[in-house]
């Protein structure tokens, strides 16, 4: 399936020059959300996934259904402030400024396999922050997920040594 045509390209948002790359019409089309979910549950049971971690907001667009699918769970990891048990956290660098990341502290078992979903993969900050917390609770990222990545911004290399699948290169 040519998944392309279901991504709308937003110019000049959220600022001037940037080409936004929203996936709602993917997800409002349920033959194209059902056909990228499932890319990612055989990619996520060749590798042996036990537990899904999503970043906020759209990772858990994209993971949520990948673990219904599996039978398995699934945790978020939020922006600073969301979560109401004990967490761990990561602060990460933005282009402009920072930003922190959260997750519950008993989100993961350690040496679970768990797998990241997101919904794009640009600069690759917020995926490797959130390898991080996983980490950092003793989980195994065995790898990573997402509807697109940005060739041009080299994400990949903020992650290197982790797997990735992406359905989509722009
Ligand atoms: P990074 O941390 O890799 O620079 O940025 C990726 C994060 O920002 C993802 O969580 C993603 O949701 C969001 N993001 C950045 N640019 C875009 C875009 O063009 N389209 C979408 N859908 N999300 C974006």
């Amino acid at each position: 399936m040519d998944l392309k045509k279901y991504i709308a390209d937003v110019p000049d948002f959220p600022e001037k020059g940037i080409v936004f790359r929203d996936i709602s019409p993917l997800m409002a089309d349920g033959e194209a959300y059902r056909f990228a979910t499932n890319e990612i549950v055989t990619y996520a049971k060749d590798k042996g996934v036990e537990m899904i971690v999503g970043p906020e907001a759209r990772g858990f667009i994209v993971g949520c259904p990948v673990a219904y699918e599996m039978g398995i769970g699934f945790a978020p990891a939020r922006k600073k402030g969301k979560l109401p048990r004990e967490t761990i956290e990561v602060t990460y660098g933005l282009e402009y400024g920072k930003d922190t990341l959260q997750i519950h502290q008993d989100a993961i078992k350690p040496g679970q396999k768990v797998l990241v979903c997101d919904d794009l993969l640009a600069t690759g900050g917020t995926i490797a922050a959130t390898i991080e917390l996983i980490e950092k609770l003793g989980g195994i990222v065995v790898g990573t997920a997402f509807l697109v990545e940005l060739k041009d911004l080299n994400g990949r290399d903020k992650i290197k040594g982790y797997d990735i699948l992406a359905l989509m290169e722009y």
